[in-house]
């Protein structure tokens, strides 16, 4: 867990009440972002970037109701517009975009709020091989691996 979250735990304070405070919520901090601000680092620094930056706060505290909280329906659209743009990844020969170029798409993506993990009904239909990262952008549904290789994809919120 990052520096100013482990000094709050070591003040004694429970850390959902320390981020509530930290970002002046009016409801308490979500239980499920709890978790995930002590095992993810990236998304903890995010947290507290936005203790000064309160304009990421709505879209953080969204962060996992995309894939967490969703109905089959939605999943089946996830599931819908993954294929969907493998499919046009292959009938354009499956080219790929410069590694400079995946590089710098992924370390964009690893910081957004709107990356999120595959369920397992999505990794099941979508992962090729066993290691494969299955980390998802919540907005379009693509996985982020394949996405940031392919030449002609945008990033929907226009962060690449
Ligand atoms: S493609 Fe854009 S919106 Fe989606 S995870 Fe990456 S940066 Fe975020």
């Amino acid at each position: 867990m990052i520096a100013p979250f482990n000094e709050i735990v070591q003040q004694g304070i429970d850390l959902q009440t320390g981020i509530t405070e930290l970002l002046e919520l009016e409801k308490p901090f979500p239980n499920r972002l709890v978790e995930r601000v002590k095992t993810d680092d990236v998304f903890a620094r995010l947290i507290y970037r936005a203790s000064t930056e309160k304009d990421l706060i709505p879209s953080l505290l969204q962060v996992g109701i995309t894939q967490e909280n969703k109905t089959n329906h939605s999943n089946f659209e996830l599931v819908k517009n993954g294929a969907k743009s493998f499919m046009n990844w292959g009938l354009a020969g499956f080219k790929m975009a410069s590694e400079e170029v995946i590089n710098e798409r992924k370390a964009i993506c690893k910081t957004c709020p709107f990356i999120t993990q595959a369920t397992e009904q999505i990794a099941y239909k979508f992962k090729l091989s066993a290691d494969e990262d299955m980390d998802i952008c919540s907005i379009c549904g693509c996985v982020i691996g394949r996405k940031v290789a392919m030449p002609n994809q945008k990033c929907p919120k226009n962060n690449w």
